[in-house]
């Protein structure tokens, strides 16, 4: 069947003698205006069932979109689907309101007007969305540490719409953090830094909801840490941690991304074995054994540029955004070096080791062991 393109005031002519006029952009695409007693049903929704939305296959049905392309793949669907009476809107919404024909703004209740309005830009992404969007709002991130990296990091997350952000970090907000921990303020010292991550983050976006852990991580809670959690971002300043957090990630499947600095260098990379043995290599691929402790010092020790781990901490998050959307390549089976004082970024290929004592295929989890003592700290 042919379709017929019509001009908007053909269509407004018509809409006045009985025929129903369809919008079949997204929600977010109307907000800002769609032509008077229009059903706004999004072309997705409406394709997949059309009965719901739609009166007899015999119905004069008008479809509009904002340049007139959607609609008319839309009738052409339609169309295959019984329907006679159809046409599309020549030039869309865009030419109705150039022709000054009448135009609403759908009632918007205020929860719907504030997603729209705030994350506008990433709606604008056809690889974000309003799909995107919502994946984005279902899901759940565990930031380990509430410091140099998981600041800049929970900042971002909950920017961009993370709806559940789980902050653990038993550590109390201190002078000498306020150097590049920036979700922390000087009224805060003395704080517990999950509380304090709390304030900004939902003074930020109270749409996120922040589970503020204030809690050491050890094997006997990993476990209840990770429940329920898509992806894990280690902002983690010590090795015991990191190994246990790898261990954990590779045994329940959780991809883990990985961050570190010091002075003036950092590394960023996306552990994923849990969810592809043999294939992609998780921390021990790269360190099967952790440095002795007087080689590998810590912040507090060797001391770090402040916006060092602002940059570390946004390459983590765009990691984490990427994985929790599922689009671009992520830093899978790469490690990328950072060098703050070349400006210089290296990317270098990592293998998964086929001997991993936690990630080689088909390998049992071995369980979880004394971290504090494989890396050579003294019980604490
Ligand atoms: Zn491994």
């Amino acid at each position: 069947m042919d379709i017929f393109e019509i001009a908007p005031e053909e269509a407004r002519a018509r809409q006045l003698r009985g025929a129903l006029l369809v919008d079949v952009r997204e929600a977010h695409e109307r907000a800002s205006g769609q032509a008077s007693e229009s059903l706004g049903i999004a072309k997705d929704d409406l394709e997949a069932d059309p009965d719901r939305y739609l009166p007899d296959r015999g119905t004069e049905i008008l479809l509009i979109c904002q340049g007139g392309a959607r609609s008319m793949r839309a009738a052409r669907v339609l169309a295959d689907a019984g329907y006679t009476n159809l046409a599309s809107v020549a030039g869309g919404t865009t030419r109705w309101i150039a022709e000054a024909l009448p135009v609403v703004k759908p009632e918007l209740d205020g929860d719907r007007r504030d997603f729209n309005e705030r994350y506008s830009r990433h709606l604008l992404l056809p690889e974000v969305g309003e799909a995107g969007q919502l994946r984005l709002q279902a899901s759940r991130v565990l930031v380990i540490g509430a410091g140099g990296l998981g600041s800049p990091a929970a900042f971002y997350l909950a920017a961009a719409g993370v709806g559940r952000l789980r902050i653990a970090d038993d550590d109390l907000v201190d002078r000498s953090n306020l150097q590049r921990q920036i979700l922390h303020t000087e009224a805060r010292i003395g704080e517990p830094k999950v509380a304090s991550a709390q304030a900004t983050l939902s003074a930020l976006n109270p749409r996120t909801d922040i589970e503020a852990v204030a809690e050491r991580v050890t094997s006997a809670n990993i476990e209840r840490l990770l429940e329920g959690v898509d992806l894990v971002l280690d902002g983690a300043d010590n090795f015991p941690v990191r190994y246990l957090l790898n261990d954990a990630c590779v045994k329940l499947g959780i991809p883990l991304v990985y961050g570190a600095v010091q002075r003036f260098e950092g590394q960023v990379s996306v552990f994923d074995a849990g969810r592809q043995r043999g294939q992609a290599p998780c921390y021990r691929c790269l360190f099967p054994e952790p440095p002795a402790p007087e080689f590998a010092p810590n912040c507090s020790e060797a001391g770090v540029l402040g916006v060092l781990p602002g940059v570390i901490g946004l390459l983590q998050a765009t990691e984490a955004i990427k994985l929790l959307l599922g689009i671009g390549e992520p830093l899978r089976g790469r490690l990328l070096h950072f060098d703050a004082l070349a400006m210089r970024f290296r990317d270098l290929r990592l293998r998964p080791d086929p001997d991993c004592v936690v990630c080689a295929a088909g390998k049992a989890f071995p369980g979880y062991i004394d971290y504090q003592r494989f890396c050579g700290h003294r019980p604490e």
